[in-house]
């Protein structure tokens, strides 16, 4: 274990401190304003963007001057990192909203693994995600609620159709609903076996779906 010093508690020096403490170094973070990511707070008009859901090289290919000077940075921590974290535990981040009332920001993450989800998994994914939102939040006004699926979730989105295969699931196609267990999708339909066979469905046919 060494001792880090971290000068300067931004964005980066506070992802630099987490990414330190998180391989046993023992940190301290020296910021000469009052508290720590101060500019945070005034960006993207005080809700801050995250992240983008499109890909590293969409976001590059919308910065307006020099994204060379951007590679590393987006190659190593990208937008689709969280979602790696998650899935490194064996977790898919099927939703995340951020609601937020008189100044308390609100984080609700719905997450999923295969078999359910222990009440361990919902500790470690505390753990491992809160120190990332308090970087994008005031920590004092946050508070993150992580839950599971419900067990008839209606679908919202099409990639649900991947992470829960293995699932029963109910179409509604035209005015009838059918059954199945869900096999996937390839964006374009959805794979369903009923009664040993396999059904192709054209995912713009799909009504509502629904977790059965
Ligand atoms: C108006 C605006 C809107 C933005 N909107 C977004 C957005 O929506 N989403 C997004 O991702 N990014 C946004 N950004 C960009 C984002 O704010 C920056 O990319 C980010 O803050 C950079 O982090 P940093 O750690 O490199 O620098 P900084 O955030 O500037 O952190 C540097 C820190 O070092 C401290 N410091 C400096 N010198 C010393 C010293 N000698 N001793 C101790 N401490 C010191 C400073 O006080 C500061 O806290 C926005 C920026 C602006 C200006």
């Amino acid at each position: 274990m060494s001792e880090v010093f971290v000068i300067g508690g931004g964005a980066a020096g506070m992802m630099a401190a987490i990414s330190a403490a998180s391989l046993g170094h023992r940190v301290s973070i020296f910021e000469k304003n009052d508290k720590l990511g101060r500019k945070l707070f005034i960006t993207g008009k005080g809700r801050c963007n995250i992240t983008n859901a499109c890909d590293e090289m969409d976001i590059l290919a919308n910065v307006v001057h020099n994204e060379k000077f951007l590679y590393s940075a987006i190659y190593t921590l990208s937008p689709s990192s969280l979602v790696d974290m998650l899935e490194g535990m064996g977790l898919s981040l099927v939703e995340a909203s951020v609601g937020r009332h008189r100044g308390d920001v609100k984080v609700n993450l719905v997450l999923y693994r295969q078999g359910g989800i222990s009440l361990d998994d919902l500790t470690q994914a505390q753990k491992v995600l809160r120190p990332r939102l308090e970087l994008e939040f005031d920590r004092e006004s946050l508070s993150v609620e992580i839950s599971s699926p419900g067990m008839s979730r209606k679908i919202k989105d099409q990639r649900e159709y991947e992470i829960f295969a293995g699932r029963g699931i109910r179409l509604l196609i035209g005015d009838d609903w059918i059954n199945g267990i869900l096999a996937g999708s390839d964006g374009n339909e959805v794979l369903i076996t009923q009664d040993g066979k396999e059904k192709r469905i054209p995912l713009a046919e799909i009504r509502k779906a629904k977790l059965d």
